[in-house]
């Protein structure tokens, strides 16, 4: 993207500058939308980065309390209800998060972030796809050890501190239940696949390495 590609609009959505082959974007609707809701936002950024909106399609909220800057940052990430692209559904279903939440996940759609600055906005959405793809990994590894109540209190009084500007919810602290722990599944195999089919699909595996 370059600076030619910017569409200078006002709040009511009219075009005021910029190059007449571009147009701008489809969910201007949701960021003039955000801007009313909030006076205290001065830039909103929309993205679909990859780890992210995989939590938004998995219907999994990012609302644990797992990275320390997270938790501080963007707080419980919710996910706002699925809307048509393009329509007043994406704002309307979006708006009842954004008066309690800085950064949200759009359901089945991407992610979005608030900020006092593009700058601002720009970085919670890092801290947002960042801590998506490590609660992801953790989980490949087996397990999500979610940071003690007393813990998330230490770091939100230290936000109060800081006096970081926006709004956060506060992390979900209750540990996640035994049962999504690969370490300690029960070994049992999905339903439908015996023994036998594994050991058929293994040998095959290690049949065609070995003809390479
Ligand atoms: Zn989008």
């Amino acid at each position: 993207m370059t600076t030619d590609m910017i569409i200078k609009c006002d709040r009511s959505a009219k075009v005021l500058s910029g190059n007449k082959e571009y147009h701008p974007s489809s969910e201007l609707k949701m960021h003039l939308d955000v801007y009313k809701e909030r006076p205290d936002i001065r830039s909103v950024v929309h993205a679909h980065p990859q780890y992210a909106t995989s939590f938004a399609v998995a219907g999994i909220p990012l609302n644990k309390c797992v990275l320390p800057e997270a938790i501080i940052v963007i707080g419980a990430v919710p996910i706002a209800p699925y809307g048509l692209p393009s329509t007043m559904e994406i704002p309307d279903r979006a708006r009842p998060f954004i008066r309690t939440s800085d950064a949200i996940l759009l359901e089945n759609h991407g992610a979005l972030t608030l900020g006092t600055s593009l700058l601002d906005a720009y970085h919670k959405m890092e801290t947002l796809e960042h801590t998506a793809s490590i609660v992801w990994k953790a989980i490949q590894l087996g397990n999500l050890n979610v940071l003690p109540g007393e813990e998330r209190d230490r770091l939100m009084t230290l936000r109060e501190k800081f006096n970081l500007p926006g709004r956060v919810t506060a992390c979900d602290a209750t540990p996640m239940p035994s049962s999504t722990s690969v370490a300690s599944g029960s070994g049992e195999l999905p339903a439908g696949i015996d023994e036998a089919t594994i050991r058929s699909i293994a040998e095959q595996v290690i049949g065609r390495l070995g003809a390479r």
